[in-house]
């Protein structure tokens, strides 16, 4: 697999430098959006923490934004690499949400597993996925953990919402900052690696958020559904704002996101298209009648989105969700010229 660490050449510098010091902190804050690479630095630092290998690997001689590379910081050939490749190995441990949160039960697991010294490699390692998931007692009992750790123990918490955690246990953390992934990272990957036609990788890469697991989900059935589904527009057309609310505003929270995203999509792909055919808008010495219904269907699109996204919007920001459609209805079919 190539590597998804490109573009996070500042969190890379600091773990390079972290594994050459030698000098490993009890407790490290990985900060950033899901699925742009944080989750395979977090495994491949906890590898050269946990390595055993006369020489572990840096990044230091790698050209920036390189994609041809896997990122490594470890031996990749000591028994202890070897256990991880397997994915068995007794000094790690991962820990993610059950249902919902993170619960007790895995902090009372941490606190077993702290008590014994490490079978394999100097220290053992904790990786808390998803970390601002915890219930306030697992949070607590972490706490507890993290105020008197073993000196062989480190523990690597991930999040993408940092105050969502206790401001006690971020404390007692080295923060390291990822960002999200550059558009043109995501498009290249999903071209090469998913087979993505380059007009789509284009599309999805800009609506991903810097996160290749957002990326990857325009490539499931639910993904592809919303890349091409158009009905969505007959029915703004033939019905009216306040049944088309009544039924979307009732749906989960999952379904809501996908029909905000479907139109998304669609105004989008016609700015693309519009893009691509070289009509910018800027040019305003034209005044035949297809210029002026390009413009219009430029302007169109533009507020379109801006509609879709003040939606989104809105509804993250908990206004009613019936209100939030039913202003997004009647101005989408102002927008696209529909009978009110
Ligand atoms: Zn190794």
């Amino acid at each position: 697999m190539k590597s998804l660490a490109v573009g996070q050449e500042v969190a890379i510098k600091i773990l390079n430098s972290i594994i050459a010091s030698g000098r490993i902190a009890h407790a490290y804050l990985f900060k950033g959006p899901k699925g742009c690479g944080i989750e395979e630095c977090a495994l491949e630092f906890s590898k050269a923490i946990l390595c055993i290998g006369d020489e572990k690997g840096t990044l230091a001689d790698l050209a920036p934004m390189r994609t041809d590379t896997a990122f490594s910081l470890s031996c990749g050939a000591c028994p202890s690499c070897r256990a991880i490749s397997l994915n068995n190995h007794p000094d790690l441990f991962i820990f993610e949400k059950e249902g919902a949160s993170i619960k007790i039960k895995s902090s009372h697991e941490m606190l077993k597993e702290s008590l014994t010294r490490p079978y394999l490699s100097e220290r053992k390692v904790f990786i808390i996925n998803e970390a601002e998931n915890m219930t306030p007692e697992a949070a607590n009992a972490l706490l507890k953990l993290l105020e008197e750790p073993p000196s062989y123990i480190t523990f690597i918490l991930i999040t993408s919402n940092d105050l969502m955690i206790p401001s006690t246990i971020v404390s007692r953390c080295q923060v390291i900052p990822f960002s999200p992934l550059p558009a043109h990272v995501i498009a290249q990957f999903l071209e090469e690696e998913h087979g993505v036609s380059k007009e789509d990788s284009l599309l999805i890469s800009a609506f991903s958020n810097g996160s290749i697991e957002r990326a990857l989900w325009f490539t499931t059935d639910d993904g592809k559904d919303v890349l091409s589904n158009r009905s969505i527009l007959d029915e703004i057309r033939t019905s009216s704002p306040v049944e088309l609310a009544l039924r979307y505003s009732k749906q989960s929270a999952d379904e809501k996101g996908k029909v905000l995203s479907t139109l998304e999509i669609c105004f989008a792909q016609e700015l693309f298209s519009q893009a691509e055919t070289g009509n910018t808008g800027a040019d305003t010495s034209g005044f035949s009648p297809g210029v002026c219904e390009d413009r219009h269907l430029l302007a169109s699109s533009i507020e379109g989105l801006n509609t879709v996204i003040r939606t989104r919007e809105r509804l993250s920001a908990n206004t009613n969700p019936f209100l939030a459609f039913c202003a997004l209805f009647l101005n989408l079919k102002r927008i696209l010229n529909y009978q009110i």
